[in-house]
């Protein structure tokens, strides 16, 4: 099995360095942490990624999710794609992804679906790794919403995810927004009972790492994959798995 490199950034933002590709995920806070450079501060400094094969992936427009300052990077890093929800102003020469659609990019397959918030989620088939990101595809289930409206929510999400039932991902990258308070966990576990998933890398809860832990360490339904979820990580952290 290839070895991949995570890196957290911020929010759902992540670079992964698997095989000969880069990947960076919906990139949004330029500020590097602790006055770190580059990715050991959770920012992406394009003269440290200059040669590399990179893939910029963004699941919507939202300002936590998205920042044009990835445009800027294609100045330094010669080899750069750029893979973008259909919400985003497409760009030339950037692929502009459909939910409900798939597409072949540099020898990848990458289906596209559609999130239960905005734009869309992304399932990468590169080839030996295969990817999962999320965007803002959850489970949201808000308490004191209009239970039509969570009940809508969960048709939605699980049909969406019905779409992944049995398929081997690699690493998932998935939304645990302690923001859901109980409910946090409702997304993650649906997919991890659909998918075959061999790791799940939590995301999307600020700072709040601690909430995120203890549901994954505590919830009795985590029990049988709780193995296969990497603790939250602190942005500019990295792990190889
Ligand atoms: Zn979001």
């Amino acid at each position: 099995m290839q070895k991949s490199h995570i890196t957290y950034l911020d929010n759902s933002g992540f670079a992964l360095e698997t095989g000969e590709r880069f990947f960076v995920f919906d990139y949004y806070n330029n500020h590097p942490a602790g006055g770190r450079l580059g990715l050991a501060g959770g920012v992406i400094d394009p003269a440290e990624i200059a040669g590399k094969n990179v893939f910029v992936f963004v699941s919507h427009a939202h300002y936590d999710h998205y920042n044009k300052v990835i445009f800027q990077w294609e100045r330094q890093i010669k080899n750069i794609h750029y893979i973008l929800s259909d919400d985003i102003p497409p760009r030339h020469g950037a692929l502009i992804a459909t939910p409900g659609q798939s597409y072949e990019l540099d020898g990848m397959r990458i289906d596209v679906l559609r999130s239960t918030d905005e734009g869309a989620a992304f399932l990468i088939d590169a080839g030996g790794q295969v990817i999962y990101h999320a965007g803002d595809l959850n489970w949201w289930h808000w308490e004191g919403e209009d239970p039509r409206w969570n009940a809508d929510m969960a048709a939605a999400y699980q049909k969406e995810i019905h779409r992944l039932k049995d398929v081997a991902i690699d690493i998932a990258f998935v939304p645990v927004d302690p923001r859901l308070g109980d409910n946090l966990l409702l997304g993650v576990d649906h997919l991890m009972r659909t998918a075959d998933v061999r790791l799940a890398v939590p995301m999307h809860y600020s700072a709040n790492q601690k909430a995120v832990a203890n549901a994954i360490a505590t919830a009795p339904q985590t029990g049988p994959y709780r193995s296969r979820i990497v603790p939250p990580l602190r942005r500019g952290q990295s792990i190889t798995v």
